[in-house]
């Protein structure tokens, strides 16, 4: 019995031990990886030593706590631009507040009690110096007289929609405003970016690699704006940004030829959907603007043919800008118009006056500097955006 009593007593004294043992504080578990934290490498054990965790918690034995890991900086996030249906729409309101005044003072003229000769001479000049252009502007105020006497009315919202159907049948060209970048198989559409440094060339490729991947197609950018080593860089961020390849020179005045080939060939390699080439913009002699562009065209068509070619204009220019233009269009085959700060001007008007003299599409806009504004042009959101609808 004494033995049994004895037994008894060593088992309590055991299991009270034991507890106490199992109850000390100080056991941690191991603490789960950091969601956002890039993974560490595991750090190997030291010779002859297991290499901890369930060992030695088998073990009961606690590890010392480790020293804490240096930071590792946490990779850019690749960011998810909106995609390009409508931004323009969503944009209107840059447009409103640059182009309001041009707009109103239209309308206001527009709704005077008795529309003379000199009312008619006023609007006209608003129209001009809105960058309309002098025929332009004379079409329009000879179309509206006829309406409004006809129509007898002169209800705003009648002289609006009047107003509204004139800059819209100026703006025209509807059918040919779509981008042409549709893959051939798996070969990538190709864009050559052209345009004056300053007009936002450089921003342009990064914006519209943005409008791409917002789609949901994969782009490459190609650095040939090899002169200027700032614009280099800028589009190795902008690429960054989305994901989007870069292909560059570190060599600051290389072949502008050479990098845009490479482009092409890594946009290949890479089944990407569009290759974006940014190119220098020096508007040195005439015949020094055909040699470089025209050789980088020349080359990138030994790979593949060129489906876009954009010329960046800069809206605030006004007559200089369209100077450039007719420069560049004698050089290359302009397929479409990037009219960017179109937020900084109210001479919105420039819309329809590069295009005739170009013959060519407003493709896109710039409305901002911000990553995402730049949109493909829709004439009735612009004109909405004009008189303020
Ligand atoms: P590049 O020399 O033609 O390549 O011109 P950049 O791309 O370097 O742009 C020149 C400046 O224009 C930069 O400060 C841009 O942020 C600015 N820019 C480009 N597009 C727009 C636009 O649509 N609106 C405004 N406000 N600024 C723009």
């Amino acid at each position: 019995m004494a033995y049994v009593i004895l037994i008894i007593a060593l088992l309590v004294v055991f299991l009270i031990v034991g507890g106490l043992f199992f109850l000390r504080p100080g056991r941690r578990r191991a603490a789960p990886p950091a969601p956002a934290a890039p993974a560490a490498p595991p750090t190997p054990p030291a010779e002859g030593q297991p290499p901890g965790g369930a060992a030695a918690e088998a073990s009961g034995t606690i590890a010392p706590e480790a020293p804490p890991l240096p930071e590792v900086p946490a990779a850019p996030a690749i960011e998810k631009p909106p995609p390009s249906a409508g931004r323009m729409v969503r944009l209107r309101a840059r447009l409103a507040r640059s182009q309001g005044a041009f707009g109103s003072v239209l309308l206001g003229l527009l709704s005077r009690d008795a529309l003379d000769e000199a009312a008619w001479e006023e609007i006209e000049d608003t129209l001009i110096t809105g960058d309309v252009g002098v025929g332009p502007s004379r079409q329009i105020v000879t179309e509206l007289r006829t309406k409004t006497k006809v129509a007898g009315t002169r209800k705003p919202e009648e002289v609006r929609q009047m107003l509204k159907a004139e800059l819209l049948a100026q703006i025209g060209m509807n059918g040919e405003r779509a981008l042409h970048l549709d893959p051939r198989g798996n070969r990538p559409a190709v864009v050559l970016m052209v345009g004056v440094n300053g007009t936002g060339k450089t921003t342009t490729c990064g914006k519209l690699a943005r409008v791409m991947v917002g789609d949901g197609r994969a782009v490459v950018l190609g650095a040939a704006d090899t002169f200027r080593a700032a614009a280099v860089d800028q589009l190795q961020t902008w690429g960054q940004r989305v994901g989007a390849t870069v292909v560059r020179s570190d060599r600051e005045g290389a072949d502008p030829a050479s990098v845009a080939y490479e482009a092409v060939g890594e946009g290949i390699a890479e089944r990407a959907d569009v290759v974006i080439v940014d190119t220098a913009g020096r508007l040195h002699t005439k015949t020094g603007l055909m040699d470089e562009l025209g050789k980088v065209k020349r080359v990138i068509e030994k790979r593949l043919p060129v489906d876009e070619v954009l010329l960046v204009l800069d809206a605030t220019t006004g007559q200089n800008g369209l100077r450039q233009a007719r420069v560049f269009a004698e050089v290359v085959d302009v397929t479409g118009i990037v009219l960017t700060k179109l937020d900084g001007t109210a001479k919105g008007g420039i819309v329809i006056a590069v295009q005739r003299e170009l013959g060519v599409p407003v493709k896109l806009v710039g409305l901002g500097e911000g990553p995402d504004d730049l949109a493909p042009f829709e004439p009735e959101a612009f004109v909405d955006g004009i008189l303020g609808t």
